[in-house]
């Protein structure tokens, strides 16, 4: 059944409208975004819909067709972070419409029936997919006006404040404001943006996303510290952030540094920075396949500088390239999830059972390999 047919199932009348989302991969900038740095996404096919209505009585009732558990019932004006959702998945979108009220809008509650297509806990952002959905039905229902970038931001926020997870702007941006056969170029300095053409059919090639299926604990704590990191690089050279940092000072900066961690950090990101201009003038210049070494140099720099890796996304990257493929990284925060693996079109298919083959000789569970086709970002449906 359709997600319309749902809701009307399951709240007795059809919804005011549908609305989808798209999860993102993360083509090249990694680990800057908390830098006011370059990054850029590109959306997925892979989309949460969301059927949703108003209510005028401060009842915000929530559905999933993906989890078990029933309708959320929740009161708008009793939202509170890190409690009105309880840490379940309810705290994604009651944190929209927290964050919507918090930043003056009156949201007088709604019925919201979602599915999604976006897989979870791999790093392919099925949590910003939600909160946009969420953010741009209710923009649309209650006329507020409100920029694909500010709900990105409003949708960042309910993350950080009301979920309780510190993730940079880029995925919310990407769901919210990418368009189909292009990839994002952002600055998250500014949320200045620029749509660069991606059009990986019209080049013969394909972008395979490898989902590696494991999550390693390690990553917890991992975040939190290579941000303090590159906070303490930013303050031993003086800057406000790493951003500030020019690629061609960088080996000058970098013996200023007595930490050795903290030199790696600053070299991962004042070069992922670097490979993202360097991606978008191959891009620009037409020569999307040339890309493949940069995206495997930044592989390289965040499994040995940043030391975020780990062996399943080691071996994607290695039996890939072995296997012909023009380059290939882990992508997203690492310790698991995916990695993206960038081959000509005709090569696809062999390089994916190479991949497939090497896991099974190392004796890790099967990935989850498919085609990232550049797609839009959120809309009405
Ligand atoms: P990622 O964003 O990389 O997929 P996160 O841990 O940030 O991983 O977000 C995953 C969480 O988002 C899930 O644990 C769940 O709480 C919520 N979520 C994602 N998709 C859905 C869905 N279809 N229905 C309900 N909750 C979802
Ligand atoms: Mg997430």
């Amino acid at each position: 059944m359709s997600v319309a047919g749902e809701f009307e199932e399951l709240y007795g009348a059809a919804p005011e409208g549908v609305w989808a989302a798209p999860g993102r991969v993360n083509l090249i900038g990694e680990y800057t975004d908390f830098n006011d740095g370059f990054v850029m996404p590109l959306a997925l096919p892979h989309t949460a819909v969301a059927a949703v209505s108003r209510r005028d009585d401060g009842e915000l009732r929530l559905h999933s067709a993906d989890v078990e558990g029933g309708v959320v019932r929740l009161d708008v004006a009793a939202l509170e972070p890190l409690a009105g959702g309880g840490g379940s998945w309810a705290a994604y979108p009651a944190g929209v419409v927290w964050a919507l009220r918090e930043a003056g809008h009156a949201i007088t509650g709604a019925d919201v029936h979602l599915a999604s297509t976006v897989p979870t806990g791999a790093g392919l952002s099925s949590s910003a997919a939600l909160e946009v959905v969420t953010a741009l039905a209710l923009n649309d229902l209650f006329g507020l006006g409100l920029s694909r970038p500010e709900l990105a931001v409003l949708a960042q926020r309910a993350e950080n404040a009301f979920v309780g997870v510190p993730c940079g702007v880029m995925d919310q941006m990407a769901s919210a404001c990418a368009i189909e056969g292009h990839a994002l170029f952002l600055d998250t300095r500014d949320l200045s943006y620029r749509q660069v053409p991606f059009d990986l059919a019209a080049r013969g090639l394909r972008l395979l996303v490898v989902d590696t299926r494991v999550k390693h604990a390690l990553g917890d704590g991992a975040y939190a510290e290579r941000r303090a990191g590159c906070e303490a690089g930013a303050r031993a050279l003086g800057v406000r952030t790493l951003r500030e940092v020019p690629y061609a000072q960088l080996s000058d900066v970098l013996v200023r540094l007595s930490e050795e961690s903290v030199r790696r950090y600053v070299r991962h990101v004042v070069s992922d920075n670097h490979r993202v201009e360097r991606t978008i003038a191959l891009l620009d210049a037409g020569d999307a396949a040339a890309v493949g070494p940069v995206l495997t140099e930044g592989h390289a720099s965040l499994r040995d500088d940043l030391r975020v890796s780990c062996p399943e996304l080691d071996l994607v990257v290695e039996a890939a390239n072995a296997a012909g493929a023009l380059g290939a990284r882990m992508t997203g925060g690492g310790f698991g999830g995916s990695a993206i693996v960038l081959v000509a079109a005709e090569r696809a298919a062999s390089v994916a059972a190479a991949v497939e083959k090497a896991f099974a000789g190392a004796g890790f569970a099967g990935p989850k390999i498919f085609p990232a086709v550049p797609s839009a970002g959120a809309r009405r449906e």
